[in-house]
């Protein structure tokens, strides 16, 4: 399929294909990720109960909440559209025992294909690197159950998230790359909330993340100054 006509921006993917082979070591690049994925793995298992739900995580990358959830007892698909990141979340799997699907697929085919066959969907660190995040959301309201659950998380976008996320983490810090993340691709709590709203997903909760790259610490809490996650339920039909 013609990449330019998906909702993908190939040099997004790029950045992730050229870091995959990294994306399991603690100490690398992904120790954002690794820190803050027992609490988020946490705050979606409180929420949906994983065991024995079917779930599907949109933009999985190398599969750190893909795995967990499978871990938890979900049946996982994972998405994405990095060959590599896929590559390295299939081969961690396997070597580890554990099943999960990993398809190289876009969010709005898979809704296609797969329209509401899921109990939960989440889609973590993912909206801010795509060209039009509100189709990425009708997606996964779409592929959610009537009464089923969907997360997102991602960046907030004013000058304190500009200075932590951008300038400290990429200049100062070097915890990611530089040029990782684009200003003008953050998200406001308020846009992700229309677009969800727009999709037919009533907000349930909006909660900030807070994470300490100096101590590894990450916790919960009202702050959404920053990072946040957001938990939404699709509406019974
Ligand atoms: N959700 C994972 C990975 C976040 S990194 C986690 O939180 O641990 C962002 C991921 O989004 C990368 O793997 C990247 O390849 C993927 N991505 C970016 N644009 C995408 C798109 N249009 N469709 C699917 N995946 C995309």
């Amino acid at each position: 399929m013609n990449h330019s006509a998906r909702n993908v921006d190939a040099a997004e993917i790029a950045k992730f294909e050229a870091l995959a082979e990294r994306w399991w070591d603690p100490k690398s690049e992904f120790r954002p990720l690794h820190d803050i994925n027992p609490l988020r793995l946490n705050y979606i298992d409180e929420r949906v109960s994983l065991k024995g739900k079917k779930v599907i995580d949109i933009g999985c990358g190398g599969g750190l909440v893909s795995e967990g959830m499978a871990r938890l007892g979900a049946t996982v698909t994972g998405i994405d559209l990095g060959e590599a990141p896929l590559a390295v979340a299939r081969l961690h799997a396997q070597k580890d025992g554990i099943d999960v699907e990993y398809l190289n697929i876009t969010a709005e085919e898979v809704a296609a294909e797969r329209a509401g066959q899921y109990d939960a969907v989440t889609c973590l660190e993912m909206l801010e690197h795509v060209p039009d995040p509100g189709a990425v959301v009708a997606a996964c309201a779409k592929l959610v159950k009537p009464g089923g659950q969907v997360f997102f998380s991602t960046i907030n976008r004013n000058p304190k998230a500009f200075a932590l996320a951008i300038v400290g983490a990429e200049y100062i810090l070097r915890l990611l790359p530089r040029g990782t993340h684009e200003y003008a691709k953050l998200i406001k709590p308020s846009e992700l909330a229309g677009w969800a709203r727009d999709a037919g997903l009533q907000l349930k909760d909006t909660c900030g993340m807070q994470y300490n790259p100096f101590t590894a610490n990450a916790s919960l809490n009202r702050d959404v100054s920053v990072n946040y996650l957001v938990h939404c339920i699709k509406a019974e039909a």
